[in-house]
């Protein structure tokens, strides 16, 4: 029994020694190619909310402008509206007053065919035949008068009234020409507007996909959040695991050398961090092509891969390098020119030993290098390490 115990005990403490030197590199369930692919996944959806977003406005620009030019085609199809009754109107006071003229007219004739037949009951059958050989009443008044004495004022009359009549008609097609005109105007504008309106339908329409579509990938972004945390969270532990105890020191206590070989902090552009906002490092980027890029401190390698798509190009980081320095910092160098990196994971290396080329592999627009200090897998600052 008693030696049972001690087995076991004797077990836990080489466990403990083994632990605690640092030689035992526990296994890593996660490791930074994750943190980089799932970087790599959010920067994706990002850029694709962008589009999206980009999309949509210019969508609810072109939905502005359709909707101004369907108010205006609406006012305009208002004011034909409101000329087609003014017409309307005119119409019917001219309809009103040809019915007055026929009446006026039927008036006058009525009393110029009692006056004849008053003549004829005076025996003079002479106005009968003139009466019934004439074609029309101003033709009758024509003839009559080669054989009357009637007041001319009778012929002046009905004359006049029958111009005026003619007058009153001329004008109402006139006015029913143009009604014709404004309501084939308004016809046209009505057209217009109602294709206005079906493509107003489906903007609307496409923009509702678009808001679908940003839900849907803001969803997905939410997601790859959540991950990402627990894979930090993760790698922050292993990196207690694997420095068990370690803490920290102070940047000037690390000890770092500058990782880009002859160069020193004022080859970095923009000195100050992050240089823009979700930037993780400092890009060392002044007269760096073709130089080597070394260890700023000695320590191991845990990661030295290429970060690439599916389709073999690069992406994020592209060819890089993470040494973990045992003092509770890493160093990550990231976009090393292809086939330049010497060191594999695993292996120690010494501080100032090369580990590549300086490249602009992966997310990158020009040669520069990418580096970041993590402190339990977080990154921090690294300016005040040069400094
Ligand atoms: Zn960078």
């Amino acid at each position: 029994m008693l030696k049972k115990i001690l087995k076991s005990t004797i077990i836990v403490i080489i466990i403990l020694i083994l632990a605690l030197s640092g030689n035992v590199m526990i296994a890593l369930a996660v490791s930074q190619s994750d943190l980089d692919e799932i970087n790599g996944k959010i920067n994706d959806t990002e850029d694709k909310i962008d589009y999206v977003g980009t999309q949509l406005s210019s969508a609810m620009e072109q939905i502005r402008s359709l909707n101004a030019e369907i108010a205006e085609y609406e006012n305009d199809i208002d004011d034909l509206d409101e000329q087609i009754s003014e017409v309307n109107a005119k119409i019917e006071t001219a309809e009103n007053d040809i019915k007055k003229a026929e009446e006026e007219y039927n008036e006058q004739e009525n009393r110029l065919k009692r006056r004849l037949v008053a003549l004829y009951k005076a025996g003079n059958t002479t106005y009968l035949d003139v009466l019934l050989s004439s074609k029309n009443m101003v033709d009758f008044i024509n003839r009559y008068y080669y054989v009357t004495e009637l007041a001319e004022c009778d012929q002046n009359l009905m004359e006049q009234i029958e111009e005026n009549r003619l007058e009153i008609e001329e004008t109402k097609k006139l006015l029913e020409t143009s009604k014709e005109q404004i309501e084939s105007l308004k016809k046209s504008k009505e057209d217009t507007a109602r294709s206005l309106k079906n493509s107003q339908a489906m903007k609307q329409t496409y923009i509702d996909q678009l808001n679908d579509e940003e839900k849907a990938l803001q969803d997905e972004l939410e997601q790859f959040e959540i991950d990402k945390k627990q894979i930090q969270e993760e790698l922050e532990r292993i990196a207690k695991q694997n420095n068990p105890g370690v803490v920290a020191g102070s940047p000037s206590e690390a000890g770092y050398i500058f990782p880009v070989q002859g160069l020193n902090i004022y080859n970095i552009n923009v000195r100050s961090y992050p240089s823009y906002p979700g930037h993780t490092g400092v890009d060392i980027n002044i007269n760096v092509k073709g130089r080597n890029v070394i260890a700023a401190k000695a320590g191991t390698v845990i990661t030295s891969t290429a970060a690439r798509y599916a389709n073999g190009e690069y992406r994020g980081y592209g060819e890089y390098v993470i040494i973990d320095h045992h003092d509770g910092t890493m160093t990550l160098y990231a976009h090393m020119s292809p086939g330049t990196r010497t060191v594999v994971e695993g292996q120690n290396v010494a501080q100032g030993q090369i580990l590549g080329i300086v490249g602009t592999t992966g997310n990158s627009t020009g040669y520069h290098l990418h580096f970041e200090v993590r402190i339990n897998g977080r990154c921090v600052n690294p300016l005040p390490y040069f400094q």
